[in-house]
C-alpha cells in the first residue's frame, strides 16, 4: 500500500533546511531502495518517508534524498553532535553525542522560554554507554517556532538551530454529553492534576534496555497524537495529547517498556489511569481503563499487562488513550513503537 503523504504544506521547511546548510542531499544511485537505505541509516523506512515528505516509495536514479546521517554534525572538544534535520510540534528527538568525552558534555534546549513549556530549558545530561549517548528533546504541541540547542563541554560551547512546522491536522469538534464534560470540574481535579505533574517531574535514570512495544493487535486510531480539537462548541482550541485506539472494554493493556508505576488509580478526567515511569524522563501514560492490575510502586516489565480498556473518565466510548511524555510535555508515542530511541 502507497502512503500518501501531504508534500506541499512542508515544503517550505526541507527548502529552508536545505538552503540553510543545515544538511546535504544524497543521490540515489542504482540499486538503492527505500529499504535498503533505510537499513544503512539505522531507521525505519517510514522516518525517511518523514524526512524527505516523499509521496510514493519508488525512487528513481539521481533522485536526491535527504539522509539522517547527513544531518547537521557539529564537533565540540572532539565530540560529534547530530541534530534532527527538521521537526514537527510534538516531536520527540534525540540529540546524538559520539566520541570520547560524549558523557561530560550538557545540554539546554534554549528555544524552550515558554511559560507553556514544562522544566524549560532544563540542564540535561546525556545517557547512554558504549560511546554513543543521547539527550532526549520534545517539541511542544502548538509551538512552531525553530528549536534551538545549545551544547557545553569544558570551556568550549556550540548551538544549533531546526526548523519546526506544524502536524497539519484539522480542528475536530468532540460534542461531548455535558454530564460527561461536567466531570471537568469535579473538585478531584485537583488532586489528580498534581499527580501527574509529579510524574512528569520525576528524574530517574534510563529503566529499559529493550525497544518500546508497538501497540499490540489491531486496533484503529479514532483520534491522532496532535489532534486540535474543542470538547464543547464555541470552547478554546485544545490538543489531544495522546492516541486513541478503540478496543473491546477488558482488552488488556500492557505496558510500552520497563518502568516503575508511579500513579495508578481512578481519576475524574482520566478515569482508569496508569502512568509508568521509564526514567529519562520519559513517563507512559494509561487512560480510562476499567480495571487496574498494578500499584504505585510496582516494577513493570516490557509488554506487562497493567489494567483492562475501559470508558472510565472523559470518554466517549471504550479505547485506550495512550500518552507519552517527554520532561512532561507530550510527544507523538508512536515515535518509540518498537525502538529503542526515537
Ligand atoms: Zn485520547
Amino acid at each position: 500500500m502507497k502512503r500518501r503523504v501531504p508534500v506541499l504544506v512542508q515544503t517550505s521547511a526541507l527548502l529552508l533546511a536545505l538552503t540553510s546548510g543545515v544538511t546535504s542531499a544524497y543521490t540515489v544511485q542504482k540499486g538503492d531502495t527505500l529499504y535498503s537505505l533505510a537499513r544503512r541509516e539505522g531507521v525505519t523506512v517510514e522516518a525517511l518517508v518523514q524526512l524527505n515528505r516523499l509521496a510514493d516509495t519508488t525512487l528513481s536514479v539521481g533522485q536526491e534524498l535527504v539522509l539522517p546521517s547527513e544531518q547537521k554534525a557539529q564537533q565540540i572538544a572532539g565530540v560529534k553532535v547530530l541534530a534532527p534535520v527538521m521537526l514537527k510540534e510534538g516531536d520527540i528527538f534525540t540529540l546524538r553525542l559520539t566520541g570520547e568525552r560524549s558523557a561530560e558534555a550538557r545540554v539546554r534546549f534554549l528555544s524552550e522560554v515558554n511559560e507553556d513549556v514544562r522544566s524549560p530549558a532544563e540542564d540535561l545530561a546525556p545517557f547512554g554507554a558504549a560511546g554513543e549517548y543521547v539527550v532526549l528533546g520534545r517539541v511542544v504541541l502548538g509551538q512552531r517556532r525553530p528549536l534551538t540547542y545549545e551544547v557545553r563541554l569544558g570551556d568550549e560551547r556550540i548551538t544549533g538551530s531546526v526548523p519546526v512546522s506544524s502536524r497539519g491536522l484539522k480542528v475536530q469538534n468532540l460534542n461531548l454529553a455535558p454530564e460527561i464534560a461536567a466531570r471537568r470540574q469535579d473538585p478531584k481535579r485537583v488532586e489528580e492534576e498534581a499527580l501527574v505533574e509529579k510524574a512528569y517531574a520525576r528524574r530517574t535514570p534510563q529503566a529499559w534496555s529493550r525497544p518500546f512495544l508497538g501497540v499490540p493487535g489491531v486496533r484503529v486510531v479514532t483520534s491522532q497524537f496532535g489532534q486540535p480539537r474543542r470538547y464543547t462548541k464555541d470552547e478554546e482550541l485544545k490538543y489531544h495529547y495522546g492516541t486513541d485506539y478503540a478496543a473491546p472494554t477488558g482488552s488488556p493493556v500492557q505496558a510500552l517498556n520497563d518502568g516503575t508505576v508511579v500513579v495508578a488509580g481512578m481519576y475524574p478526567a482520566r478515569g482508569g489511569l496508569v502512568a509508568i515511569d521509564h526514567g529519562a524522563g520519559v513517563v507512559s501514560m494509561y487512560f480510562h481503563q476499567s480495571k487496574l492490575q498494578v500499584k504505585v510502586g510496582d516494577q513493570v516489565t516490557r509488554g506487562q499487562i497493567i489494567g483492562q480498556v475501559g470508558s472510565t473518565g472523559i470518554s466517549n466510548g471504550p479505547h485506550l488513550h495512550l500518552e507519552v511524555r517527554v520532561r512532561g510535555e507530550a510527544v507523538n508515542p508512536a515515535a518509540l513503537f518498537n525502538r529503542m530511541l526515537p
